[in-house]
This record gives C-alpha cells, structure tokens and sequence, in this order.
C-alpha cells in the first residue's frame, strides 16, 4: 500500500507547476516524514487538472515521463475544485491522504507535522492559515464564513477551508461531495463521527496568477452551506422535517375548516364570503405536499447514489483498480 498520496487540485496554473513539483518531492523526501511510517515509505502525487486551458496538462505529461509517482486526472471541463478533490480521493490508495493548492500558498513542509497529527490518532487534520497573505476582499469574507459555519456546525475549527489538510484514507473513501463542498468537508468528516483537528500552517502570497474563485463564490457558499446542514441533520430522516411542518399546517388547516363548517351548521352564517375559509385549504394543501415531498425523500434516501457528476478526458499513471473508480 502507497503510505501517502497528495491530490492537488488545479486550475490554470502553468507557471506555478514546475516549482510546486519541486517542493513537493523535496518534502516527500524528507527522512523525518518517512520516520511518520515505520512500514516503509512510498509516496504518489495526483494531479487533478480540472479543465485548464493553458499548458498546465502538458508540463504535467512530461513530469510523468520523469517521475513515476505522479500522476494525471484531466477533466473535461472546468468543473470545480469540489469535483477535482473528490476525483483525486477516488484515485488515492495512500495510507494518509493529502490535499495541497497548486498555487504555491500552501506550504509543503507542513506535511511531517499534518501526518504526525493522523499518526497521533485524529482522521483529519485541516491547516490553520494563522498568517494569512491575502487581500481583505478575500481575508473578511472568509472571517464571515468561518464564524458562521463554526457557530451552526460546533466544531471548533479557526480555518474550514484552508487547501492544505490530511485525512486518513477512509475517511476520504467516504467523503461523498457536491457542489463547493470542498468548504464544509470538516463538518462532514465529523458528523460522520471521524476525529477532526487543526495545526497552524504556513500560508504564501500567491505568486503567479490569480485567484480562481469570483465574488460568486459568496452565494454558492450559502446554498452549500444551507445543504450541508441539511445533509448532517436531516438526510438519514426527511421525513422528520417535512412531515412534522406538512403536519401542522395540515392540522391547523383542518381546524380553520371544521369551525367554518361548524359555524355554518349551528349558527347558519355563510361559508362563501369568509377569507379565513380560503386560508383554511391553502393550509391543508400545503401539508399535504409537504407530507409528500417528505415522503419523496425518504424513499430516495433509502437509494444510495454514487454518481460523480464529472467527466474525466484524460488520465496518466493511473493504476488499474483507482481506474475503475474514476469511470463508475
Ligand atoms: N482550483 C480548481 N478548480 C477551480 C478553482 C480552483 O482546481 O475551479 C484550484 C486552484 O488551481 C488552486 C486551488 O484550487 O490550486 C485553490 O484555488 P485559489 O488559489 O484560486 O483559491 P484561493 O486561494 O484564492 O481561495
Ligand atoms: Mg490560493
């Protein structure tokens, strides 16, 4: 069994790749990383190109020609760094799994003090950018994001979505991702019940290129967020949440008309020209879909999907059996 794999995500990042390829081997190199696994050590870097358009894929192909411990997933298109880092958690067969950003922020020699941290114990371990060397427009949203995600999720964690984090190879064979959930993957590893922590990391300016992500992010992240905590309370039991809301209104509904059929019945007053008639089958209507739609969810919860939602072009040093992964 490979004792460590590194998935890096990447968009358009020729001119960071070759020194990334560099530090990268440079710290896998390092005795005291190898001292991490007393069975050896070997090592795979998996390079999920996620449908970049410059010369990234073929800087890739001739690294590949050099070192056989890298290899290549070429997406389609452009599908998101959630799609790339889930597609990379397929193909890894490492004992500890890291993810790491092409763009040089993140630093490599963190990865003796992320293993140690699994070694101790803990299925993930997420870096902590202390120091962070971005722009405010990227520093505030992110303090927002954290604080919030933080408060509803009660995890304790300073950074969610720092690049750099390891995980311990089930934990990422089960990490089922949608959307941007790269963002939320602590709050799912731990309501899976996996062991999760954090180490401050070193944290670069960003040297070439720019960043990929637009100030569209900010809505994906609510909606994923809003599905995420849909996801962690109520997946397993649809049912809970929309059948108890379908409920009450169906039961309020069914009060507002009993007592204007009632009052028809004793008091002889007219049904037709009473508003609160009309809320009275809008309510029982409601519950009613509502019932339905909880109904619905859980008959689909009870089907487990594993459909990817991504296309692969293009792959390099594959083995076979993370191969077959990849096409399911
Ligand atoms: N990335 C990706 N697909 C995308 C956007 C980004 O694979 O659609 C990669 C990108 O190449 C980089 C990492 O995800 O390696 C983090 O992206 P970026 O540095 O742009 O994010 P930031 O550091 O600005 O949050
Ligand atoms: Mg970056």
């Amino acid at each position: 069994m490979t004792s460590l794999s590194v998935i890096v995500p990447l968009f358009n990042e020729q001119e960071s790749l070759p020194e990334l390829c560099n530090r990268l081997l440079g710290a896998l190199a390092d005795p005291g990383l190898h001292r991490c696994f007393p069975n050896g050590f070997s090592f795979e870097i998996i390079m999920v190109d996620d449908g970049s358009t410059d010369g990234s894929v073929r800087l890739i192909r001739q690294m590949i020609a050099e070192r056989p411990e890298i290899r290549l997933i070429s997406f389609r298109r452009n599908y998101g760094k959630t799609a790339a880092l889930s597609a990379g958690f397929r193909a890894a067969s490492g004992e500890v799994v890291i993810t790491i950003d092409a763009d040089l922020q993140d630093d490599p020699e963190e990865f003796r003090p992320l293993v140690m941290k699994i070694q101790e114990g803990f299925d993930m371990v997420s870096g902590w950018k202390q120091q962070r060397n971005d722009p405010i427009s990227k520093t505030l949203p992110s303090k927002i994001f954290n604080l919030t995600t933080r408060m509803f999720s009660g995890i304790p964690l300073h950074d969610f979505n720092c690049g750099l984090k390891a995980y311990r190879c089930e934990l990422a064979a089960s990490l089922d991702l949608h959307g941007e959930m790269h963002r939320y993957i602590p709050v799912l590893a731990k309501w899976k019940g996996f062991r999760v922590t954090e180490i401050p990391v070193k944290h670069h300016p960003r040297k070439y290129g720019k960043s990929k992500f637009g100030s569209a992010r900010f809505f994906a992240g609510l909606f994923d967020f809003l599905s995420v905590m849909f996801i962690t309370r109520y997946l397993k039991r649809p049912m809970h949440f929309f059948g108890m809301m379908g409920l009450c209104s169906f039961m309020t509904g069914l009060i507002i008309s009993l007592y204007v059929t009632a009052d028809k019945l004793m008091n002889h007053k007219p049904v037709s020209n009473r508003p609160i008639l009309f809320l009275g089958i809008l309510l029982i209507i409601l519950g009613v879909q509502l019932f339905s739609t909880g109904l619905l969810g859980e008959m689909l919860s009870t089907r487990p999907t594993h459909e990817a939602g991504w296309a692969v072009r293009e792959t390099g040093n594959i083995p076979e059996e993370s191969l077959e992964k990849l096409k399911e």
